[in-house]
């Protein structure tokens, strides 16, 4: 399983597939589509049924059930683009067989070395066969592994029908990286009970609760008047967009936060004084707080217009995501399975909140209830990102585990 694993995530990688913010169309990238046709070829070629591809780029398919017990039809989801943050071109794995600790010059030319200082995980994989940058990309470990994953699980089912399975649907999707992995994915269509994005970190990630999140895109005008008559004439923006981000709690901001706990965060602040824009972003596990937060912002913009006139500050807050717990916790047992999946394999289920939504956080509450599990990357959305293989190894062994359970749990 090694090799195939290898072979097929290394053939993914070099397919440069960024998604892009500003691009309006689905999937936001041309490379989006060359992936996935690939990945509609080899779906065929490995024997999975009805292989579809949409014409926003959404690919499914179908592995048959091979047993007459009534065992509900689950599926495997992953994301084909890679992160904005960094570049996907040119990606050039390099596999490093059994590490020996210490450490990886990623680059001698260009000198970038991945060191155990900066990277304490490091220690983690002494002995296993990892895959990493050239330096000068990131590796797409985030979320071709799981592509490969789920591809190679699927592959390993099909060539072994003595394991007996319910039907299950798998998916490949496009713009998860930039937030749109879900808005025209077809539920109906995929046709699962429930289903699990395989697109976490390392080995034993498990998550079925995420941020609830929003958006508030700030406008505040001002009155610009020659600064020598602007006695008791000019208002400035700016200033007034100070006055308002100090009513925040400073604690409560990503560089002060983790685990459970929730922010407000300043992305942009750009302006002069006619005109200041300010772009934030409202991030809680519980929604009674993230409520809470989204008050908290529109009262500091209502007590400022009542100061300074109705229409100088413009508030536009928009929900992104929820926490998908809400939708998860009532089917609980999806998250049992995966945990159970894992123990039987060795793996030490890592539960945790995600600080982030994932495409399970929106499709959770389109009616998939869909948790999330490890495919064993590291160091995401950088030049740092590697991967072990034997972990991914492990993930696709906990995918066929998984389904493996649900069968006989029927
Ligand atoms: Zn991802």
């Amino acid at each position: 399983m090694k090799e195939e694993l290898i072979q097929r995530f290394t053939s993914y990688v070099k397919v440069d597939t960024q998604s892009n913010e500003s691009s309006e169309t689905c999937p936001s990238t041309e490379g989006q589509w060359t992936l996935l046709r690939l990945l509609v070829e080899e779906l065929n070629q490995i024997g999975m049924q009805e292989v579809t591809i949409d014409e926003n780029g959404y690919v499914m398919a179908t592995l048959p059930s091979n047993t007459d017990k009534d065992v509900p039809t689950i599926g495997f989801l992953a994301h084909v683009d890679t992160a904005t943050d960094f570049t996907g071109k040119n990606v050039n794995p390099q596999i490093l067989e059994s590490y020996q600790g210490g450490e990886i010059v990623l680059n001698e030319a260009l000198n970038v070395i991945m060191s155990p200082k900066d990277f304490p995980n490091l220690k983690d994989y002494k002995g296993h066969t990892l895959i990493t940058t050239d330096g000068t990309t990131l590796l797409g470990a985030d979320n071709k592994a799981g592509v490969t994953e789920i591809m190679t699980a699927m592959a390993h089912l099909i060539q072994n029908p003595d394991i007996m399975h319910g039907k299950v649907r798998v998916a490949f999707t496009p713009d998860e990286e930039i937030g749109r992995g879900p808005h025209k994915f077809d539920v109906a269509a995929f046709n699962a009970k429930y289903a699990y994005t395989v697109d976490g970190g390392p080995l034993g990630e498990l998550e079925y609760e995420s941020f609830n999140a929003a958006g508030a895109k700030i406008t505040i005008k001002g009155n610009n008047i020659h600064p020598g008559s602007a006695k008791d004439k000019m208002v400035n923006s700016m200033k007034i967009a100070m006055e308002l981000h100090s009513q925040l709690p400073t604690q409560e901001a990503p560089e002060y936060t983790e685990g459970y706990e929730g922010f407000f965060h300043l992305l942009s602040f750009n302006g002069d004084v006619e005109q200041t824009k300010l772009n934030y972003i409202i991030r809680d596990h519980d929604r009674e707080i993230f409520n809470k937060r989204k008050a908290k912002m529109e009262s500091i913009v209502q007590q400022l217009n009542e100061k300074y006139g109705s229409d100088t500050v413009q508030l536009e807050m928009k929900d992104q995501y929820y926490n998908m717990r809400e939708k998860i916790e009532p089917v609980k047992q999806i998250v049992d399975i995966a945990q159970e999946a894992m123990e039987s394999l060795d793996i030490k289920p890592l539960i945790k909140p995600i600080r982030g939504g994932t495409d399970g956080s929106q499709l959770s509450f389109m009616g998939l209830p869909t948790p999330n599990i490890f495919t064993g990357g590291e160091n995401f959305h950088g030049k740092y990102e590697f991967i072990s293989v034997q972990n991914m190894v492990k993930a696709t062994e906990t995918i066929i585990e998984v389904i493996k359970l649900f069968e006989k749990k029927a």
